[in-house]
């Protein structure tokens, strides 16, 4: 059973701090919801976790399976099976869904060696449109360009059929704080839901502002992040807490002790 281990994390931008000792253990099948407000430091996690190059480790470790990620690059962390689906996905005009989703799973194939190892074209038909059934997408989807006048419900969508041609062992995805209306959270909570149904293998890293997702997708685990700490760890009950006192309840009890 794969385990995503996070340790003593801490990642600097522009020389300022923002993750100060992130600590948090994912098991394959569970789904941990990340909550925190604005500016906390979720993207910073999730940003990290893929190697986005502007953020600085300064610390800690992020392992799969005991294998630090941090310390390998980028595309072999999506080879070990990590995937991240962005919060603000690019339009790129020109190149199909079906295209572009060929070329990002044969990417992932690739051998450790740089050897190429492509989906042979009928499987990957096959396969996709197996997923493309269970996840209710229409055809003409396919041959659209990626995200290109993609309503926010559309963009959900894609990124959830990436997800489900992949079956990656972590999934990270990071949820805008505005913009995502009830019909794009509830793509993803499907697409989540419909990933469990299938095997409940891949486990999820749900970072989210609001707990409205929470109400179609069931966490086993809530984590609170304020000022880049996860300061609070509990069940559902903890996602329906924060929506009837807010975020700085949270705050007020961890700096009660300093003012
Ligand atoms: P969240 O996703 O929880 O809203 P972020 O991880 O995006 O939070 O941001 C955490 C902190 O990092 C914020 O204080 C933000 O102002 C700062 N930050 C984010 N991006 C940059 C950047 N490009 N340059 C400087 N500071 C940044
Ligand atoms: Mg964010």
């Amino acid at each position: 059973m794969s385990t995503l281990e996070i340790r003593d994390l801490r990642v600097s931008i522009d020389a300022k701090e923002i993750l100060n000792g992130i600590d948090l253990t994912v098991k394959a099948g569970e789904v941990h919801a990340i909550m925190g407000p604005n500016g906390s430091g979720k993207s910073t996690l999730s940003l990290t976790i893929m190697g986005h190059p502007r953020y600085t480790v300064l610390g800690g470790s992020v392992l799969l399976d005991g294998e630090d990620l941090l310390s390998i690059p980028v595309d072999q962390r999506a080879r070990r099976g990590m995937f991240l689906a962005f919060q603000y996905p690019a339009a790129i005009p020109g190149v199909s869904v079906a295209s572009f989703l060929r070329t990002a799973i044969n990417a992932r194939r690739v051998k450790e060696s740089g050897e190429k190892n492509d989906l042979p074209i009928p499987q990957f038909r096959a396969l996709l449109k197996e997923k493309m059934k269970l996840l209710e997408v229409d055809d003409s989807f396919l041959t659209r360009s990626v995200n290109d006048g993609f309503s926010g419900g559309e963009k959900k969508r894609l990124e959830m059929l990436q997800m489900h041609m992949f079956q990656p062992t972590f999934a990270v995805l990071d949820e805008t704080d505005s913009g995502l209306d009830i019909d794009a959270l509830k793509v993803v909570a499907e697409g989540i839901e419909a990933l469990h149904k299938e095997s409940a293998k891949t486990g999820i890293l749900l970072i989210t502002h609001y707990e409205r997702i929470l109400k179609y997708v069931r966490p086993d685990y809530v984590h609170v992040l304020v000022d880049g700490r996860i300061v609070r760890t509990g069940g559902s009950e903890l996602a329906a807490e924060l929506e009837s006192k807010g975020y700085e309840f949270v705050r007020e009890e961890l700096y009660a002790g300093q003012r």
